[in-house]
């Protein structure tokens, strides 16, 4: 059941103690890196300093646009003779981050991979597909090492290529894949089209659903259309990647790995930690890392901690399912929302499709907001008065949503494009 079994259901008080050993150990280490000794002067900030856990608030927060602006060295806690890996961030926001690792570094993350993966039933019996891209992003090299520590046979199939993947899937007995939700939903209308059933011409038990925002729709969704148990998996890459925090059976929020890393949640806008429970922006600080030591992490993810001990026996606490981050939030005539709202609604009605698209315009001082949305083909046969009302029920539930009516634009299956890596969900075409 567990793969380190002492570690995972180690009793609070001794993560606490475990972490603020840590803790102090890291800070040190970090100390002699360019930015944070920059840093520690210029705030006064002595690493002595940490007593209790509770001292970690006098640790300035680090930022994606200090990574970006100490771009590529400024962080580096070891000679660049130590460093094996780099990896880099997907850049979905801007620039993208990069990240170096020591072959310790990358031990301590392939053993959180694996341990990740085992909690949710994967067995060295079983195949692994592994369907992210291989490369810089962290989502390929990052579960691949877990997968294989496990002991698992590993395809790494990389992204893309669906017909490929099928034949993989096939060939091989493929039983547990790490793939993009996105992507998921994509592949299961591959099989469609090759007259195919997942749940019958597979021998499939189970998916990571990981790298993008997805709704717990969505993860139902996935789990219907290929007969799987599909888990959350949560990572990024200035932390590491996949295998951060990850869920267990009871699929109820991500245990997120105390031993490696602190969690802080806290308000956006004052930068102060909420109460335990409340919503608020993600911040973790790196406890075992060697080469590049990160400390209060603003992660821009939006999520809320779990209270309480969680069935499965582990300690490590739980995080809820990230609904947004804090720079993908949309305004639009004065009203704020998240793609994910969007998504949540549509994936919930029948007969919406598994693509779609929101566009945004501005005429004159006007800001517009159209949703394209595929539906199933049958819509588009015959009496369109179904495709209309179908259109309809779909504006009232968003504008139920969202509070503002969008433009309802409903397309044949396959018409909106699809991408190999994260989803592309926002087109904002307004100038600023
Ligand atoms: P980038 O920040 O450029 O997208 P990464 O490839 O490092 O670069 O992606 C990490 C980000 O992906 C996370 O900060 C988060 O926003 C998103 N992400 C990863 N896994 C999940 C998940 N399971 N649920 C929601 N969002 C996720
Ligand atoms: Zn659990």
């Amino acid at each position: 059941m567990y793969w380190e079994q002492e570690i995972e259901t180690m009793p609070r008080e001794k993560i606490v103690e475990m972490q603020l050993a840590r803790l102090k150990e890291s800070v040190k280490r970090a100390s002699v890196s360019p930015f944070y000794a920059q840093q520690f002067k210029e705030t006064g900030f002595d690493p002595n300093d940490i007593g209790s856990l509770e001292d970690i608030e006098h640790i300035p927060l680090t930022t994606k646009d200090d990574l970006r602006e100490h771009w590529p060295y400024g962080f580096l806690a070891t000679s660049r003779d130590e460093l094996v890996r780099m990896h880099s961030s997907s850049g979905t926001t801007g620039r993208a981050t990069v990240i170096f690792h020591t072959a310790h570094d990358i031990d301590e993350w392939a053993n959180i991979a694996t341990r990740s993966m085992y909690m949710t039933g994967m067995r060295r019996s079983d195949v692994f597909q592994n369907m992210m891209t291989y490369g810089l992003f962290t989502g390929g090299l990052g579960l691949h090492y877990g997968a294989e520590r496990l002991g698992a046979l590993t395809i790494p199939a990389g992204a893309g290529n669906s017909r490929r993947q099928i034949q993989l899937m096939r060939d091989f007995g493929t039983t547990f894949i790490h793939i993009i939700p996105s992507y998921a939903l994509h592949l299961y209308t591959v099989f469609e089209e090759l007259g195919m059933d997942p749940r019958k011409d597979t021998n499939l038990k189970a998916a990571f659903l990981g790298a993008e925002p997805h709704s717990e729709r969505t993860r139902k969704r996935v789990e219907e259309l290929y007969g799987i148990k599909a888990f959350n998996s949560y990572g990024l890459s200035e932390m590491n990647g996949p295998g951060i925090a990850f869920e267990c059976p009871y699929q109820r929020g991500m245990h997120l790995w105390e031993d490696n890393y602190i969690v802080e949640i806290i308000d956006p806008h004052t930068g102060k930690p909420v109460p335990d429970g409340e919503e608020g922006e993600l911040v973790l600080t790196t406890l075992l890392r060697e080469g590049m030591p990160i400390l209060r992490y603003r992660t821009k993810d939006i999520t809320r901690i779990i209270p309480g001990p969680c069935e499965c026996g582990r300690g490590h606490r739980r995080i809820e399912r990230i609904t947004g981050r804090t720079d993908d939030m949309l305004i639009i005539k004065g009203v704020n929302m998240y793609p994910i709202q969007i998504e949540k609604k549509l994936m919930e009605i029948p007969g919406v499709g598994t693509n779609y698209l929101i566009l945004l315009e501005r005429e004159g001082y006007n800001d517009h907001m159209t949703v394209k949305a595929e539906v199933e083909k049958e819509f588009f046969s015959g009496n369109l008065k179904q495709l209309e009302t179908l259109r309809r029920r779909i504006t009232e539930e968003l504008k139920s949503e969202i509070l503002i009516t969008p433009r309802v634009e409903l397309v044949e299956p396959g018409s909106l494009p699809t991408t190999e890596g994260k989803a592309v969900r926002v087109i904002d075409n307004r100038e600023d």
